[in-house]
Parts: C-alpha cells; sequence; structure tokens
C-alpha cells in the first residue's frame, strides 16, 4: 500500500539539455525547497559543479507531491551527470529507479549522450517519459525535435511533456505524467531485506553514508545488517532520506531511496554496488550489482610536497568511496618522488578528480600527461600493460605495441560531415560507416585510437564544426600501432614524468610542439637550461630557456621593505604546484603540455 505512492525516476539527458534546472523547478513545485532557500542547479551541490555549471554526482531527493487525483505521492528524483566521463554514475541511479524523464532541447534536438543515456534507460527496462525543454527559446522546433525523438530513438513522443525549465511551463503536466506512467516499486516489505547501494561518502563524523535503494523488506536503527558481497556486518545507527538535506526516519521500507550510516569506518568494506540484508534474516541472493568500470585513462597524481604521500593514499581511498570508477595504485617517479598511478575514464573526470583532493582534502598535487595502457610484447616474448609513458621498454627490446581504439559516433549536420571525416583522419582514424539519422543529420562512425582522442580531439571536433557535433564512444579492441617512446631532457636530464608516446609519423612534429611549449612554461632560472625532446638517443627536437638577468628583488635590498615582502609572497604562490627536479623548477602546466598537438 505504501509503495503505491511512490514514484523512483531519474532525469536523463545530454549535457546543457536542461536537467538540473528542471530538477529545480521540480523541487519548486513540490514545496520541497521554501523560496528563499532556493539557487540555481540546487542539486549540484559541491562548489565545482556550481562553478562550472556541470552535474558531476548523482543526487537523490525525497519529494512529496500531491496530485490531481487527490492522492499524496512521495517521488524520489535522482538528478544524473550528462557527461560521457560520467555515464557511470548514470546507470547506477537508473538501477534505482522504475522511470527516467528524458530530457531533450526544442532546439539543439536529439544528441549523442541523448542517444547513450537513454539506450541504458532502455537496458535497464525503465519506463521514459520524454520532455522536449527550452520552449521559449526563439529558435526552438519542438515539432521536429518530436520527430526526431521518434525517428532516432524510436520513442512515441506524441505526447511528450512540452516545457521550459527556465519559465516554469510544462512541470504540472510532468509531475503528473510520472503519477500516471511511471510505475510504482513491486517489492515485498514482508521479505528479507534488500537494498541496493547505489553511492556512498565518507563524513568524518558519521563514518560512510550509504545511499540505498530497498526492494525488499525494511530496515530501521539497531538492525544488525550483512554487506552480502563483501561480508562486513554492522549495526545500523541512521535511517533517512535526503529532502534535500538529510531528514532522520524511524525506518525505510521496501520501494524507498534513502541512506543508512553504520559506525563504518572502515572504507575499503563497502562498495556501491553491493547488497545490503539483515544478518537474522538475510536475502538468499544479492541484486546484481554493477558492471565494474574499465579506466580510459592513466596518470601520475603527486603531492608537491613528499611528506604528504600518506595523506594522499587517504584521500584517494575517501574519495574512492564517493567515485566508484577511480583507481589507483602507489607508483615513484626519479623526478617526482612517490605518488599514485590513477585510473580514470577520461580527462574530465581526471579533472574533476584532481580538484577535488585539492579542495576537499587541502592537498597540493602535481597530474602527469594522461596514457592509455599499451598492450608491449618483447623480443624475449613477454608481454606486458604499460600505463606509463616512462615504463615503455627500449625499442630495441620491443617486438610489437598495441594501443586501444574506440569507436567514435560523431553526429552532426550534414554540412559539416567533411569537416569531422578531415580531423578523423588526421587523429589515424579508421572509416567505418555513415549513416543518415534523418533528414539533415548525420551519424559518422570511425575506429580512432583512444590516446588520439584524449589529445585534444574534442575541442579540435567542436571548432570544426562550430560547436554542431556531439560524440560519444567506446573502447573497441586493440590495435598494433607503430609507436615509439618520447623522452623530454631538461638541463641534460631525462625527467621521466615528461615522457609520452607518439605514433612515429607525428614524433617530430610533436616532439618541436612540447620543446616549444615547454620553453614558455617553464620559469627561467638563473642558468640557461638546454630543452630537447629525443626518441633514444636522437634527439629529434630542442630550445633554450635562456638565464633572466638579474635577482628581481636584488634592486629593492634595502629599499621598500613592504614592497619586496610582496614580490616574494607573489613568487611564493607561483612556487605552488611546482616540482624541482634537479635544479629546474617544472610549473603543473608542463606536465599537460604535452596534451595539446599545436
Ligand atoms: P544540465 O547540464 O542538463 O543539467 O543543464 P542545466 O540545467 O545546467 O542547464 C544548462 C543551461 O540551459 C543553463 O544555462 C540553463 O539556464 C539553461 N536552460 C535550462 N532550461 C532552460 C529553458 O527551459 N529555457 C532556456 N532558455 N534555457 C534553459
Ligand atoms: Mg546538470
Amino acid at each position: 500500500e505504501h509503495q503505491k505512492y511512490i514514484r523512483n525516476f531519474s532525469i536523463v539527458a545530454h549535457i546543457d539539455h536542461g536537467k538540473s534546472t528542471l530538477a529545480d523547478r521540480i523541487l519548486e513545485m513540490t514545496d520541497t525547497v521554501a523560496k528563499r532557500d532556493m539557487q540555481n542547479q540546487l542539486l549540484d551541490d559541491m562548489d565545482l559543479e556550481r562553478e562550472r555549471g556541470i552535474t558531476i554526482k548523482l543526487n537523490a531527493v525525497e519529494l512529496k507531491y500531491h496530485s490531481k487525483d487527490g492522492h499524496d505521492y512521495e517521488f524520489h528524483l535522482i538528478d544524473t551527470p550528462g557527461h560521457v566521463d560520467f555515464s557511470y554514475e548514470v546507470s547506477r541511479s537508473l538501477a534505482a529507479c522504475e522511470g527516467a524523464i528524458l530530457v531533450v532541447d526544442a532546439a539543439q534536438g536529439v544528441e549523442a549522450q541523448t542517444l547513450a543515456n537513454v539506450y541504458l534507460a532502455i537496458d535497464d527496462d525503465l519506463e521514459i517519459v520524454p520532455v522536449i525543454n527550452k520552449i521559449d527559446l526563439p529558435s526552438a522546433q519542438p515539432d521536429m525535435v518530436k520527430k526526431e525523438v521518434e525517428d532516432v530513438i524510436g520513442l512515441d513522443a506524441d505526447d511528450a511533456v512540452l516545457a521550459s525549465a527556465k519559465k516554469g511551463i510544462g512541470i504540472e503536466e510532468l509531475l503528473e505524467k510520472i503519477v500516471h506512467e511511471v510505475p510504482a516499486p513491486q517489492g515485498n516489505v514482508e521479505d528479507p531485506l534488500k537494498a541496493l547501494v547505489f553511492d556512498s561518502v565518507y563524513d568524518d563524523y558519521r563514518g560512510v553514508v550509504l545511499s540505498v535503494r530497498l526492494y525488499d523488506g525494511t530496515v530501521e536503527p539497531g538492525d544488525k545488517i550483512r554487506l552480502m558481497n563483501s561480508g562486513s556486518e554492522y549495526e545500523v545507527t541512521e535511517v533517512g532520506v535526503n529532502s534535500p538535506h538529510p531528514v532522520k526516519r524511524d525506518y525505510l521500507m521496501s520501494g524507498d531511496v534513502g541512506y543508512i550510516t553504520a559506525s563504518i569506518k572502515d572504507i575499503t568494506q563497502t562498495r556501491v554496488g553491493d547488497t545490503i540484508t539483515k544478518v537474522d534474516n538475510p536475502a538468499e541472493k544479492a541484486l546484481p550489482g554493477y558492471r565494474e568500470m574499465e579506466p580510459m585513462v592513466y596518470s601520475g597524481l603527486y603531492p608537491t610536497d613528499n611528506a604528504k604521500f600518506g595523506d594522499l593514499r587517504e584521500a584517494l581511498e575517501k574519495l574512492k568511496l564517493n567515485d566508484a570508477a577511480l583507481e589507483f595504485e602507489p607508483e615513484s617517479s626519479q623526478a617526482l618522488g612517490f605518488g599514485f598511478r590513477c585510473g580514470f575514464l577520461g580527462l574530465l573526470h581526471m579533472d574533476v578528480v584532481q580538484e577535488r583532493l585539492e579542495r576537499e582534502f587541502n592537498l597540493d598535487l602535481i597530474t602527469t600527461a594522461p596514457s592509455v595502457t599499451y598492450h608491449v610484447e618483447t623480443t624475449d616474448d613477454g608481454v606486458k600493460d604499460v600505463e606509463n609513458p616512462s615504463e615503455m621498454p627500449d625499442a630495441s627490446e620491443i617486438k610489437s605495441v598495441e594501443e586501444p581504439f574506440v569507436k567514435a559516433t560523431v553526429m552532426v549536420p550534414n554540412d559539416y560531415v567533411g569537416p569531422v571525416m578531415e580531423l578523423c583522419q588526421d587523429r589515424r582514424g579508421q572509416f567505418d560507416t555513415m549513416e543518415y539519422i534523418d533528414d539533415y543529420r548525420v551519424n559518422v562512425v570511425y575506429y580512432i585510437p583512444l590516446s588520439e582522442i584524449i589529445f585534444d580531439f574534442f575541442d579540435k571536433l567542436k571548432s570544426a564544426t562550430r560547436g554542431y557535433a556531439s560524440l560519444d564512444y567506446e573502447i573497441s579492441d586493440y590495435k598494433p600501432s607503430d609507436l615509439v617512446k618520447i623522452d623530454i631532457l631538461l638541463n641534460g636530464e631525462k625527467v621521466d614524468a615528461l615522457s609520452f608516446i607518439s605514433h612515429r609519423s607525428f614524433a617530430a612534429s610533436r616532439g618541436r610542439v612540447i620543446v616549444t611549449k615547454l620553453k614558455d612554461i617553464i620559469p627561467r632560472q638563473n642558468f640557461e637550461i638546454p630543452v630537447q625532446a629525443a626518441i633514444g638517443a636522437k634527439v629529434i627536437a630542442r630550445t633554450n630557456i635562456k638565464a633572466y638577468r638579474k635577482d628581481v628583488t636584488a634592486h629593492l635590498y634595502g629599499g621598500d621593505r613592504t614592497r619586496r615582502m610582496k614580490l616574494l609572497e607573489k613568487q611564493k604562490e607561483g612556487k605552488k604546484r611546482m616540482k624541482s627536479v634537479g635544479k629546474v623548477e617544472i610549473p603543473q602546466a608542463a606536465f599537460m603540455a604535452v596534451l595539446q598537438t599545436d
């Protein structure tokens, strides 16, 4: 009976189509948040999300809705990220729901992640409620977009909700649709507890806070629970819901989405995807859980202060609770000391992890250039996975190297097919298919080395198509390539953390670009610094960083003291996120220089 009035749903869309704004309106319409507390993109509660205007984490809230049918409903809304790097968050949210609201921008139409995300929802058998958003825009073409939803996705969009999240149009209609079209949860309160952990976060006071969806049974404080996969057992200290701030409850029951705390301090024992049951009346089988994510790119993370290695380990472990796709293991570098090789789902993910570590855990970090994993066959018939370019064996020891390729789907108006193909070809892409999805848009599919995608590909794609192209990709397989390792030498010393892998045909040009970039990025010192790029012993590009002429503070000695202090302060600031390698100070930007190709 309780479940009859519950609706669990997610909002999915391509990035920027208005998910978070729509969630705001829904929170307002249901009086979940008082008007005076309302702020834009309320569910994007991380500082980082607000600054960048993107959703990084899934977010679950409970809201009450009084429907026109006279009943009060309990909605659990899960807002999700749209960027391809975070599709893992999307699939986890969907597993906790019966329905998905599909938001499509009325001016942009269906885009690559609209498709990718809606397919995830279809795979999970969710009821999909299409919403055409931003109908207030002069460039909105709701009828055309409706047709696109039908033709491209194959969903009946006849009575799709026409909405403007910005102006608050269509929101009530949508809420009614959720009541009538999204199925109520089907669990059984009498059955043994089965709750899916779909997210978790570490709280200094309460320990691990588990976000859960209850499928069967009930849970309340004092219950002894077991995480079925890890086998660990705890006593529940608190249960509740987010509304959007945590609100304690006496119990949670089947159909509910909420949180559980159990004074869990050992963070290695809780994994998202695990199933919670009770110790004295356990469920027989765990819920299916999630597919393990394979990292796409790796990079090294090093504390600028070597003494912070332990702090970084602790921070990574805590962050992993809240970011299940993050992987890490210790590594060391001659240049940078002790750090971790971390695996990410993409560059945005990498960027976000670094920023969260710095902000939430107060660390100063150096990130090395991202690299993919290469399969290397050596002359002694060994095979090894190389995730760190500096570990690539010498050319004389290599029999063959394989690199990961992705199947990249670029959705683009037909006017821009030429530039897209040119770009893909430039990046060693192998043409697969080209298909019209409607009268004016085309899906262009290429197999492209992943390493070429992580270098500025997306930026180049956007500028080649005036922003009209959208991209989705998935790992396909490994293929042999003619690859070489390029080392960078500063002041005659090889800096292992700057080594990178390149296709042989690009080696000379990328070597030149890099040394020029480094020359601009690395601050002058009081001696001249030669910068060289080399393959083995052969130098392929070189330049010099000139010595500066005199100490910037020298002429101020004995002079204006405050001015001198200020200058020294400033220099100190500039030293943050720098690493001394030999006698040379290298700023963070130098490690990313290899990401730019021109
Ligand atoms: P998300 O990435 O899908 O979460 O998208 P956001 O909710 O962050 O919205 C992206 C941008 O579109 C923001 O600048 C919003 O103000 C804007 N936006 C969202 N909904 C509407 C709408 O209905 N009309 C107009 N004109 N702009 C909107
Ligand atoms: Mg958002």
